[in-house]
């Protein structure tokens, strides 16, 4: 039985090689997921029989379109946009827009395999997707900015809606680009079609704490961590890479609980502070300046710069929060922290650990909570913006804040309780890709899929 199980997902992993060529960080998603999933297969044949899993690797629809847009100059570009509506099992698609550089075809189904899983562990009803463009916000004009998202929610609110697909943000795109995406979306279709996009602005129908809500779940979920390995944040030495949404956020929190948080980064380097960060200073830079980690040093000159983000790794810490990226965390980083006493990582970003690290980690038994898992805050407060947007009626900050608390900490136990279940105690990898398959799983199964 279990090299049956062996040969299926080998021969499903191949074709999805065969028909993702190139596509290195999904196939990496989808083989990270495999191997958990080998247990689950051994004891349901059902999943094979009704072939869940070559269903679950095929996105349900991509939609890959032509964005122009004319810069100040009035010269004009054309970037890509990509929606890929990948698992709508339990819920409609649900997932963030990435504006960035480095987006293809292959991030976006990475980003949007992930979200499947992810989402089911919130225990909310939304399925996953994911969309973005390869466009470059950095160094653009607010004019342009607005002018890109406008030409980028011309063709994507044809594909998108309260019931059918709702986007929200993720790297690139923060409460800004929210704004100008809903005012077009609005602009097209007309009415008041709140809950099609989350992550919106207080004052028009977002929730309060969906901007802290990621960064805040990953340190919740990190407290769980610790405190089944009977630790705790006070007076631990933290090191959090990234300096956007995720990362302002668990700094914030984790400073709130005691711990002392040293360095933060972004793409160009990082910032080492060894009395601790001052997070006004990053809030005032990143949200209000939109400008670089480095001018903090102008700030605390008593703070070093170092131009090379990923050498940021390389600090003694007894917590890590990679909250930045992709693969920002690869074997040599993995050692790194563990030669410096690294006892607990959990991922604020999407797949920033390689397979690598996370042997690394998982072998020098150092505690490892994966994305799906630590960052699911995110996405679980936007799930909970919906709910408000369809009973027109908002909650306190408080409200909201405490239900993503439980939200963490019954993400947590089920992924413990999936791991031991399953024969995967005390990894969390395996636990979070267990249980946020099962619930899909079912669904796909009662579905006559
Ligand atoms: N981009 C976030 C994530 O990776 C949030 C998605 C959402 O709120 O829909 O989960």
């Amino acid at each position: 039985n279990s090299q049956a199980v062996r040969a299926y997902m080998d021969e499903v992993y191949n074709k999805v090689l065969e028909r993702n060529p190139g596509e290195t960080e999904f196939h990496q998603a989808v083989k990270g997921t495999f191997e958990s999933l080998v247990p689950v297969f051994e004891q349901h044949p059902v999943y094979m029989e009704k072939g869940i899993l070559e269903q679950i690797v095929e996105p349900e629809r991509i939609i890959s379109f032509r964005v122009p847009w004319v810069d100040d100059n009035g010269k004009v570009h054309v970037n890509r946009g990509f929606r890929v509506q990948f698992n709508s099992a339990i819920g409609p698609y649900k997932g963030g827009l990435r504006f960035h550089p480095s987006v293809n075809a292959g991030i976006i189904k990475f980003l949007g395999f992930e979200q499947i899983f992810k989402n089911s562990l919130t225990g909310l009803p939304i399925g996953g997707g994911k969309g973005g463009s390869d466009f470059d916000p950095k160094g653009k004009s607010d004019d342009e900015i607005r002018r890109f998202c406008q030409s980028f929610m011309t063709e994507l609110s044809n594909h998108i809606g309260p019931d059918k697909d709702v986007p929200a943000g993720d790297i690139g795109v923060g409460a800004r680009e929210i704004g100008y995406l809903f005012g077009h979306y609005k602009r097209l279709q007309g009415g008041y079609p709140a809950g099609v996009l989350t992550g919106k602005g207080i004052g028009y129908g977002g929730s309060l704490a969906r901007k802290e809500a990621t960064g805040y779940g990953t340190v919740y979920f990190m407290k769980e961590m610790l405190k089944g390995a009977e630790l705790d944040f006070a007076g631990k030495t933290v090191v959090v890479s990234g300096s956007g949404n995720v990362a302002i956020y668990a700094i914030e929190k984790a400073q709130e609980f005691g711990a002392k948080v040293v360095a933060c980064s972004d793409s160009s380097g990082f910032i080492y502070d060894k009395e601790g960060i001052k997070l006004d200073t990053v809030k005032q830079l990143k949200e209000v300046e939109y400008a670089r980690i480095s001018e903090y040093v102008k700030h605390h000159p008593n703070a070093e710069y170092v131009e090379d983000c990923s050498k940021i790794w390389s600090l003694p810490c007894d917590i890590a929060l990679p909250c930045a990226t992709q693969n920002e965390i690869d074997e040599a980083s993995a050692r790194e922290l563990v030669k410096n006493g690294v006892k607990a990582v959990a991922e604020g970003a999407n797949m920033p650990s390689t397979e690598e690290a996370i042997h690394v980690f998982q072998e020098n038994g150092v505690l490892f909570g994966p994305a799906k898992a630590a960052n699911a805050g995110g996405v679980a407060v936007s799930a909970l913006e919906m709910s408000q947007n369809s009973m027109r009626l908002s909650w306190s900050f408080e409200e909201v804040d405490a239900k993503l608390h439980e939200i963490m900490e019954s993400i947590y136990a089920n992924a413990v309780a999936a791991s031991e279940k399953y024969g995967k105690s005390g990894n969390l990898v395996a636990g979070a890709d267990i249980a946020g398959f099962l619930k899909v799983a079912d669904a796909m199964v009662a579905h006559g899929n």
